[in-house]
């Protein structure tokens, strides 16, 4: 068996790796996408010591130092099922290649995936103007006009913070009112180069074959179709936890988040949770990193405190 079984090969994942293997016990990781969401992403610009990257070359810097590490990588295995004996405290990860995988401790960190708008256009100039992420792409639309789509609390805060970089934003929203939070709101309309759309579905993401141009949306009281000029299109409208294979056996959050305290421990004893997959609040590169040390070492604590075989 391992000491810590790490499920999940993104920022949180390798780092908890690596701070396992660095204590001298046996460390697995098994992942369905070694790298996770880096994979997808163009430039990387906020992982402070790197001041400029690319996805694609994040996650693989990502692979070889934990290749330089003893540690099992077992790549493109899916974990389906986690149990826990009560009597020895081991820990039993089901492959969904149905191979079963024991360990110590398990470190979850299975990420998460943005919710996409499923229109045409949307997937055809994804990273060309259509983006998901605020806080890693405002600033490639300064000066620029946008539009950000959903109205709850990440719509109206992306809105509100791009409005600081961007010449103009449009925020749209399905429903009739927007679901943020009242203060966030106010602050949102007292901006002057806001425009707030509600009851308007986005229908498709219009562009030149190179980048986003506009952005087609029916609006939902009169059904007329209309159009907007811009240059961007941040979609806001949810954040998908990928932890649907946990439901029942871990404490999860409304919105499927592994609920997790300071130091990364979930529901279960043995097991910790880190990154995006979890409560810990901002989905960044840096804090995902960050947490995958903080479970790492706490699965290391518990081992040294326990006397599982
Ligand atoms: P993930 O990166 O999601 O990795 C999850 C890992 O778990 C993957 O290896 C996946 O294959 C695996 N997995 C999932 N389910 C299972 C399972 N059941 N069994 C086994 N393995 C499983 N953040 C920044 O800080 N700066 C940026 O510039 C930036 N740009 C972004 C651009 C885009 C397009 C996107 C989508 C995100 C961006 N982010 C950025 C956010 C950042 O990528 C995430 O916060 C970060 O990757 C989270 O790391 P993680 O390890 O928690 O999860």
């Amino acid at each position: 068996p391992f000491d810590v079984l790490v499920v999940g090969g993104g920022p949180s994942g390798a780092t908890a790796a690596v701070y396992a293997a660095r204590k001298g016990i046996r460390t697995g990781v098994v992942a369905e996408r070694f790298g996770g969401q880096v994979l997808d992403t163009m430039a990387i610009e906020n992982f402070t010591s790197v001041s400029y990257t690319e996805g694609p070359r994040f996650a693989a810097e990502l692979e070889s130092q934990v290749r330089q590490y003893d540690v099992d990588i077992m790549n493109t295995q899916r974990g389906a099922k986690l149990s826990r004996d009560a009597e020895s405290g081991m820990i039993s990860v089901d492959l969904a290649s149905g191979a079963q995988l024991r360990s110590r401790t398990v470190v979850i960190s299975t990420g998460a995936r943005w919710r996409s708008m499923d229109v045409p256009g949307e997937a055809e100039y994804r990273n060309k103007g259509v983006t998901y992420c605020p806080h890693c792409d405002g600033p490639l639309f300064k000066g620029k006009r946008v539009a950000v789509i959903g109205g709850g609390n990440s719509g109206v805060e992306a809105a509100i913070d791009l409005a600081g970089v961007v010449s103009h934003v449009t925020l749209i929203e399905f429903d009739a009112e927007l679901r943020a939070d009242q203060v966030l709101q106010r602050k949102l309309r007292s901006l002057p180069n806001v425009d707030v759309l509600v009851s308007s579905m986005t229908t498709e993401v219009l562009g030149d074959g190179g980048k986003v141009t506009g952005l087609a949306y029916k609006d939902r009281t009169t059904d007329e179709q209309r159009s907007l000029e811009l240059d961007g299109v941040f979609v806001q409208i949810g954040l998908l936890p990928n932890t649907e294979w946990l439901e029942g056996v871990l404490d999860l959050s409304p919105r499927g988040e592994i609920v997790v305290d300071g130091a990364g421990r979930t529901s279960l004893p043995g097991v910790f949770a880190a990154g995006d997959c979890t409560t810990v609040p901002f989905k960044q590169i840096v804090v995902a990193a960050g947490s995958g040390a903080t479970a790492a070492l706490s699965a290391f604590d518990h081992i040294i405190r326990t006397d599982v075989p």
